[in-house]
């Protein structure tokens, strides 16, 4: 058999731009966490969100952790969060010392449930608990329902971090991703919309909120000639070589989502006489296409998301199921969480498709054979 290049889930899409940003970074002399390729990505990302200010950062996950300290998240709190995420979401409320309670989610997008949500925040005052802060992640590129969640928010004097780590560019209503909350999250790992093989954004409306978390970027150090420090700091500043990739990548954002969501088209045609197989989000205009995840009911297909899985796998062709709940984690065993059952039905029925923008034509069509084959022996 022939040598078949492994085909994967959201590989980075880098190229000429990306290599000619790095150089010239590189070649300005500014190898440093900070610069002019530091200051102008935040700008780009910044208007291209619709926010007034932005902090780069070395990690989504620190974006995370910052913003909940900015908005006074600390011991003592609970902080909810949707049960369907990846980890990161969950351990930045760890690393402020306060406590997650997990929330169920809508089973027609994969976000949190709002309605229980509601239930969840009236339940936890009424016994008395403090709640610190609200933290809605945009699930696989698709925006929360935010008007009933903001306000919600608002009516409980509840302070929000959106996650939007997977959702640059997706919108809500004519409102980009990372605009809802008091701050919002970006991230550009090596798997996510655009990457800077490792990176992420703060946003926010408040400028002194992002002053406060820049300030606790940079080791809490103080203006001044010896250095002086004034609080806990972190060192999580982004490397100027890595924001003019970034920047590079950001200007590729617009082709790149278009590759993306030509195949979320293309797996809607190919699942559409499938009775039984549900894409996620489907119904979503603002969506960025991120990953498309399919939706598997065993009892109308014959067949689980998983012999489909293993099907794929022999094909060198990576799939991955939903994420697997946070209530599910070892990590979080002992963990509050309100739930319905729908996150450990995505879990066991969700597949994640080869949803990279790099994926070429001969790629696509491997993955379309394989399918097909797969329907047909189980039809
Ligand atoms: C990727 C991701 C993060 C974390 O981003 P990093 O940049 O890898 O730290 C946080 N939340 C969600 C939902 C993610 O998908």
């Amino acid at each position: 058999m022939p040598m078949r290049a492994p085909i994967y889930l959201s590989p980075p899409d880098v190229g000429p731009a990306e290599e000619a940003a790095v150089l010239r970074a590189l070649r300005s002399g500014w190898a440093t966490p900070f610069g002019p390729e530091v200051d102008a990505f935040e700008q780009e990302i910044a208007q291209r969100v619709g926010v007034p200010y932005a902090l780069a950062l070395n990690s989504g996950t620190a974006a995370l952790h910052l913003g909940l300290l900015s908005c006074g998240v600390g011991p003592g709190q609970i902080v909810l969060v949707p049960t369907v995420t990846f980890v990161a979401t969950a351990n930045a409320v760890l690393y402020t010392g306060a406590t997650p309670v997990f929330v169920d989610c809508d089973p027609a997008t994969g976000n949190v449930d709002v309605g229980l949500l509601g239930e969840v925040i009236a339940d936890l005052r009424r016994a008395g608990r403090r709640i610190g802060a609200v933290m809605p992640v945009d699930m696989f590129g698709s925006c929360v329902d935010y008007d009933p969640l903001l306000d919600l928010c608002r009516e409980a004097e509840l302070r929000i971090i959106e996650d939007s780590a997977e959702a640059l560019g997706s919108t809500y209503r004519g409102r980009c991703a990372g605009s809802f909350g008091d701050a919002g999250v970006l991230s550009f790992s090596h798997n996510k919309m655009i990457t800077t093989s490792g990176g992420g954004m703060l946003l926010s409306h408040d400028a002194q909120l992002i002053a406060q978390a820049r300030h606790r970027a940079n080791q809490a150090r103080i203006p001044a000639q010896h250095h002086e420090h004034d609080e806990v700091g972190f060192n999580y500043r982004l490397s100027n070589v890595l924001a003019a990739m970034g920047r590079a990548q950001l200007s590729r954002l617009d082709e790149m989502t278009a590759r993306r969501r030509r195949l979320r088209e293309h797996y809607s045609k190919l699942f559409a006489s499938v009775d039984g197989v549900e894409v996620l989000s489907e119904s979503d205009p603002g969506t960025n296409c991120w990953l498309t995840v399919i939706v598997v009911d065993p009892k109308l297909t014959g067949w689980q998301a998983a012999d489909l899985a293993r099907h794929l796998e022999q094909a060198d062709i990576e799939t991955r199921p939903a994420w697997k709940p946070m209530h599910r984690q070892p990590l979080f065993a002992n963990a509050e969480a309100r739930l319905t059952g729908a996150a450990d039905r995505l879990f066991a029925q969700g597949l994640t498709l080869p949803s990279g923008s790099s994926l070429d034509e001969m790629q696509i069509d491997r993955i379309t054979a394989e399918v097909q084959g797969f329907l047909h022996q189980h039809s």
